[in-house]
């Protein structure tokens, strides 16, 4: 039987994961890549915890999910009575968080409901599994909270460890884990700092033990382990509170944690924090987005003026991107504009004052050739990434991306911080890929993983994936440890 571990470490960047492997500290993974190998992936947009954790577990980008975001307004649902319509703003970084499950898009199938033989641990999307394949879910809770107060997220991941174990043990074919603390340092005290070294140094341990563990039982060759990340991070030099930037303009706005403002004139949904979501007057409910036409006429928001001009020249504004009247997304940066088309799986990229996606002038190709062709440039995979956004009627009318070293939340975030996510910048979106079988060396999705997890456990893959097959696991040697790797193991 084959068996597969996926192992998310969450917000890790791939160069910060290079440098401890080249400076000899992580010699269990040292030993596994001696047969494996690795690569670049790009994650989901946008690049932040839970929404991008779909890709691997799903197989789809959140657009097609119907989860564009970790926070988001139904403005079909939506009509402006705080209380009544709390169930039609959702985030899920609080007492929503369950709901997740059941706002995935019913046709879209987890690796949990493909796979019974699976267990998750530490999962946010947890759709199929049962209690005893959820057995980390109470502790998930307690040391989330923990983590948060005391800012110590290293026992979660002694936790997860401890399950991750128990799991191999067992005869689970699917072993989800996701461990958390790299991203909660990561956002206090840097990407490159001493406490991310130290929980990489005990992942490293624990995936040491796993091979271990695998090797007594025989397991070792028929076992594929992954080791990836949902999202990069950077520094945060400037926070631009964009709900308060609205209200400064006038606007009634309505944005997380403090959800009662009757009536509001916008809704500002922030993930990451580097992008987010605005929702123009969305107490008056529509089944479709206003398109960027309308939402530059002086009275969108009620500000009396063109407040998309007014963000096009903010500082921390990159990016902002809406529907056009004339078909397709509109893109606007403070250099000019853009539309981007797709149709039939083919994308188009029309600058038409500028080149906001930095693409150096038109470009069309297949979706695919969209990653092949900017995995590496300012905003990776941008193309994919910006169709897929607008796939979902929960989107905003609006999206803004904001500029490396800012981002768009600076009130209720304790503590402070000082690196964050969420926007299609290069160091958000670009995540390591590691395996314990060869990998092609060409860039990949993470959605691309899925396939290649249901194919290494025979596992037919469902209909309508934007994950495709572009690596299929294969062992290319028979699994015998060499001296050197028993050494690193025992
Ligand atoms: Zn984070």
């Amino acid at each position: 039987m084959n068996r597969c571990f996926l192992l998310l470490v969450d917000g890790l960047r791939p160069d910060v994961a290079e440098a401890r492997l080249a400076a000899g500290d992580l010699p269990h993974l040292q030993s596994m890549l001696a047969t494996g190998g690795r690569t670049t992936a790009i994650t989901g947009f946008p690049s932040t915890t839970s929404v991008a954790y779909l890709p691997f577990l799903t197989g789809c980008a959140p657009g097609r999910c119907d989860v564009p975001s970790i926070r988001w307004l139904d403005r079909s649902a939506y009509r402006g009575r705080w209380w009544r319509d709390r169930a039609a703003v959702r985030s899920y970084c609080g007492y929503q968080a369950s709901l997740l499950d059941q706002d995935i898009r019913p046709e879209v199938q987890t690796i949990f409901e493909l796979v019974p033989e699976s267990v998750g641990i530490f999962t946010p999307v947890s759709r199929g599994l049962t209690r005893e394949r959820d057995p980390s879910r109470v502790e998930r809770r307690i040391w989330g909270s923990v983590a948060h107060v005391a800012m110590w997220h290293q026992p979660s991941d002694d936790s997860v460890a401890r399950h991750l174990l128990r799991a191999a043990q067992g005869n689970w074919k699917f072993v989800f884990a996701q461990f958390p603390a790299v991203d909660g340092y990561t956002h206090q005290s840097g990407h490159d700092s001493f406490p991310v070294h130290r929980a990489l140094r005990r992942i490293d341990t624990a995936i040491g033990k796993l091979r271990r563990l695998l090797r007594v039982r025989g397991e070792l060759s028929r076992s594929l382990i992954l080791l990836v990340s949902d999202h990069g991070a950077s520094p945060v030099h400037t926070h631009v509170d964009l709900a308060d930037w609205f209200r400064s303009h006038g606007v009634r706005t309505l944005a997380h944690p403090v959800i009662w403002e009757r009536n509001p004139q916008a809704a500002v949904m922030v993930a990451g924090n580097g992008s987010a979501m605005v929702y123009a007057q969305p107490g008056r409910s529509r089944p479709d987005r206003w398109p960027i036409e309308r939402l530059r006429q002086p009275d969108s928001f009620g500000a009396g003026r063109d407040l998309v001009a007014a963000l096009l020249r903010e500082p921390a504004v990159a990016l902002l991107a809406a529907r056009s009247e004339e078909g397709g997304i509109w893109l606007g940066s403070a250099e000019g504009s853009a539309i981007l088309r797709s149709h039939n799986g083919e994308i188009a990229y029309q600058p038409s004052s500028g080149d906001p996606l930095q693409l150096g002038g038109p470009w069309r190709g297949s979706l695919r050739a969209s990653v092949e062709r900017s995995w590496n440039g300012t905003y990776p995979d941008a193309p994919f990434h910006l169709v897929d956004q607008f796939r979902t009627r929960r989107s905003g009318d609006l999206l803004v991306i904001a500029r490396e070293g800012y981002d768009l939340r600076a009130r209720f975030e304790l503590p402070e911080h000082r690196e964050g996510h969420g926007s299609l910048i290069r160091a958000h979106m670009q995540t390591p890929v590691w395996a314990s079988l060869p990998l092609p060396g060409d860039p990949l999705r993470t959605v691309d993983l899925f396939p290649s997890m249901l194919h290494w456990l025979g596992v037919q893959p469902p209909e309508g994936l934007d994950g495709q097959l572009v690596w299929q696991p294969r062992t290319s040697k028979p699994a015998t440890a060499t001296p050197q790797e028993v050494a690193l193991v025992d």
